[in-house]
């Protein structure tokens, strides 16, 4: 589909801008974002794009290709964060955070799969802010932006995600992974050459999500807190495993595996980026196994689709696998060499019909670069 003539077709002018972000895997430092830790993700390279157009009134227009159907229409007095809505809070929350001083028309189109762990919504957000930020000439730094997306999704959306998703979408460079400290938002770009070694990330998306569940990252995410009070520090980024373990007693039973994954796993990613440095895959691969055998055993994030597909993955001989993002479904991600593809691939797939699970859907991707405006029209 073409953008600017899908735009035209519905808004009867052409945008002023078109803009695209992408999704992104993590590779390690699952669920540790909003705890002050270090995450390792790539932007991948499928992702949203938005074309805009700058309006004389306070009227906003929203539509995207998928979600089909009426144009959704408010105002600028009308934007609540307390208010209800479906999809379009999404894109409403970033024109809300950003304080737009006049309303646009906002056409959408995304290539990330929509609720598979790879982070759609900050690819939505991300294109949005960046088409703003540069219609509207509002100068925020990418940093800045990353903080205005996240707010725009924790507040107008109600969903409390830390900030790694808009910060990798935004600040992601082809060919690297990025370090990012979540406590001040520092990064550094970690080469990742999967290509050269013969290897390649596969994400395997297992097309379910479990609805019972919703509602278990917020309350993970509040045992986590929790914990820190307790210890009277600011995140579990302060804490070490030893400090965690004199003081298990003072802790809830939950508070206590939560925190145990959050600790480890951030102790996993400085490992990972020492394997990264050496090229050394192996070890790599062992690290990513461990995070997901912590996710579903401590964490307890994971789901029966997950286990199966990171199961068949090491069976079929990958370096490591492990469930990503949110959980209770979503994709797991395997570190494969490239001629076990198909094989690997097949395999997952049988393992799935076996079960009677879901057709899972497969994909691979190098490392890509983040957010930008891609196209001004008549500007
Ligand atoms: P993920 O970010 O892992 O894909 P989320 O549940 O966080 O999963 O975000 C998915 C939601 O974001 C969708 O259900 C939808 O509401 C919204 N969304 C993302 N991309 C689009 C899009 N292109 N068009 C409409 N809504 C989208
Ligand atoms: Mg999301």
């Amino acid at each position: 589909m073409n953008i600017l003539e899908e735009f035209v077709r519905i808004f009867h002018h052409e945008p002023d801008l078109i803009a695209k972000a992408p999704g992104r895997v993590n590779v390690i430092g699952e669920h540790i974002d909003f705890s002050d830790g270090f995450v390792l993700p790539f932007a991948i390279h499928d992702y949203t794009t938005v074309a805009m157009r700058k309006r004389e009134d306070s009227i906003i227009r929203v539509l995207s290709h998928q979600r089909p159907g009426q144009i959704f229409e408010t105002s600028i007095p009308e934007l609540n964060p307390s208010g209800k809505g479906d999809w379009e809070r999404y894109a409403l929350g970033v024109l809300w955070a950003m304080q737009i001083s006049s309303g646009v028309d906002l056409f959408i189109d995304g290539q990330v799969p929509l609720g598979a762990g790879l982070s759609s919504s900050a690819a939505l957000e991300c294109s949005i802010a960046v088409a703003v930020n540069d219609l509207f000439t509002q100068g925020h730094t990418l940093q800045a932006l990353a903080r205005i997306t996240q707010r725009a999704e924790n507040e107008y959306v109600g969903m409390p995600c830390g900030i790694m998703d808009q910060s990798v979408s935004l600040m992601a460079q082809e060919g690297y992974a990025l370090l990012l400290d979540t406590r001040d938002l520092s990064t550094q770009q970690i080469p990742i050459d999967l290509a050269s070694n013969g290897l390649e990330l596969l994400v395997i998306d297992t097309q379910v999500h479990h609805a019972l569940v919703d509602g278990g990252y917020a309350e993970r995410r509040a045992d986590c807190e929790a914990v820190a009070k307790k210890f009277g520090v600011k995140a579990l980024r302060d804490i070490s495993m030893p400090d965690l373990l004199a003081r298990k007693n003072e802790l809830t039973a939950n508070e206590f595996v939560r925190a145990t994954h959050g600790i480890s796993e951030m102790v996993r990613v400085h490992q990972a980026v020492a394997a990264l440095e050496e090229n050394n895959f192996v070890t790599l691969g062992q690290i990513i196994s461990a995070s997901h055998t912590s996710l579903r055993d401590d964490y307890t994030v994971s789901c029966p689709e997950l286990n199966v597909a990171v199961d068949e993955a090491m069976i079929q001989g990958a370096l490591g696998a492990r469930m990503i993002g949110g959980g209770f479904g979503g994709s797991a991600i395997a570190l494969i060499h490239s001629k076990e593809s198909d094989r690997t691939i097949s395999a997952i797939a049988q393992a799935f019909e076996k079960n009677g699970y879901k057709k899972p859907r497969f994909f691979t991707s190098l490392p890509s670069a983040g957010a930008s405006v891609i196209q001004r029209v008549g500007l």
